[in-house]
């Protein structure tokens, strides 16, 4: 499937970006800056591409300023409680104060991984044909997506982070 993959430099490019940021921080946390710079890039370039990137790589960064998130380092944690029942986890950025909360949720099942959207990615005309993981699939979705921007449409996103 790797060698099938449309975009296959542009996800590598994300990887490297992507490591290089940890790499920087990593080596010197007043760093701050240049892994910024890094996780940017790397948010431009998914966006520009439509690449859809995965939901763990998507929560270390900051929606707001584009920081890495790094706890302790670049963010800090703190554990959220609403009606002393449901349980979050808040990251807050250190460097614009933006932070996201998740749900402390272990059965919890990303929309993505449910059968219902496979079900919505096989009903879609001139697809693949319809493998058993979720990440092959999302591939396929990324490769479609990517077309329908490149001929002027608009792509409406159906599949959602949290
Ligand atoms: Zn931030």
């Amino acid at each position: 499937m790797a060698q099938n993959l449309k975009d296959k430099e542009a996800y590598q490019r994300l990887n490297y970006l992507y490591q290089a940021a940890h790499c920087v921080l990593s080596e010197n946390p007043e760093n701050v800056e240049l892994a910024r710079f890094y996780c940017f890039t790397q948010k431009t370039i998914a966006r520009r591409l439509v690449l859809r990137q995965d939901p763990s790589v998507k929560r270390t960064l900051c929606k707001k300023c584009c920081s890495l998130l790094i706890p302790g380092v670049t963010a800090t944690t703190r554990q959220r409680s609403k009606f002393r029942k449901t349980r979050f986890t808040v990251v807050r950025c250190l460097s614009c104060g933006q932070s996201k909360a998740l749900l402390n949720n272990p059965d919890y099942c990303l929309w993505a991984d449910r059968p219902e959207a496979q079900l919505a990615q096989q009903k879609q005309p001139g697809d693949k044909p319809l493998n058993n993981t979720a990440p092959q699939l999302l591939r396929g979705w990324c490769e479609e997506r990517s077309g329908a921007a490149m001929a002027g449409v608009e792509p409406t996103p159906t599949l959602r982070e949290e």
